[in-house]
């Protein structure tokens, strides 16, 4: 499985079909907390997901600002988006 920084953006939803998170609570997801102890529990749910590295990517592709997609935080996605984004620029240079 490639690593986190090399996922893909893809607006494709297959993966939604084996989501791990089908049928949770949705506010587990979006928590109206940032602490990190709000987002514990999804997280341990996306921990487990066989599609977490398509949700991450759909994510991406998508631009999710709020809650937790793909085992990743907002703040973790956008720290990501900007890797990703610096990566790219450093590669078209
Ligand atoms: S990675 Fe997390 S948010 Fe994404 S489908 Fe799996 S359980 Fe749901």
């Amino acid at each position: 499985m490639p690593g986190l920084d090399e996922a893909a953006p893809t607006t494709d939803r297959d993966w939604r079909a084996a989501a791990a998170c089908a049928g949770a609570p949705l506010d587990l997801f979006f928590p109206e907390s940032d602490l990190p102890e709000a987002a514990a529990a999804a997280l341990a749910v996306c921990a487990t997901c066989d599609v977490r590295e398509a949700c991450l990517a759909f994510a991406l592709a998508t631009n999710q600002t709020e809650g937790i997609w793909g085992g990743m935080t907002a703040d973790e996605r956008r720290r990501l988006r900007r890797r990703l984004r610096d990566r790219r620029r450093r590669l078209a240079s």
